[in-house]
């Protein structure tokens, strides 16, 4: 459970201990599917993340680095087949980019602990911010019971 060794290249001072590894050691540490979606941008088929309808689980970890990116409590079903998220848990989980793939203009959104893939944040929600963060569930980890199905 330690993660407060030394981070590698250390003396940057940055707020978040960016973990840094190869895409080999990507496929070591997580599973095919992880590292599809995580790694290679993938996307779980609508409807079938284990995550996707919204249960009491706390808090939702990043599946690769483990850090902290979305409260159960902001989940909500937003009937598009993947778990979605007014906001994330902190400005600083997540990062966003501008993704021109497969003939749109979406905001991609990427983990700030390690820069894997979680998923993308539209203007369609229904928070105060009126934003839809759009997850795949294969991205996110979750210490809480699993969901009945
Ligand atoms: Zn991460």
């Amino acid at each position: 459970m330690a993660t407060n060794e030394a981070s590698p290249g250390g003396g940057t001072g940055g707020q978040t201990d960016r973990v840094e590894l190869s895409e080999d050691e990507w496929r070591r540490r997580l599973t095919p599917e992880q590292f599809r979606v995580l790694r290679e941008k993938g996307t779980d088929p609508a409807f079938t993340g284990r995550f996707t309808h919204p249960a009491e689980r706390g808090t939702y970890r990043c599946a690769a680095c483990g850090i902290e990116l979305f409260d159960s409590g902001v989940q909500y079903d937003s009937g598009s087949g993947w778990p979605s998220f007014t906001r994330p848990v902190g400005d600083g989980s997540v990062s966003l980019t501008e993704d021109r793939s497969h003939g749109m203009v979406r905001i991609e959104v990427t983990c700030s602990g390690c820069g894997s893939h979680l998923g993308h944040v539209f203007d369609d929600g229904p928070g105060p911010e009126g934003r839809r963060w759009c997850i795949n569930s294969t991205s996110l980890s979750s210490q809480g019971p699993p969901p009945a199905t």
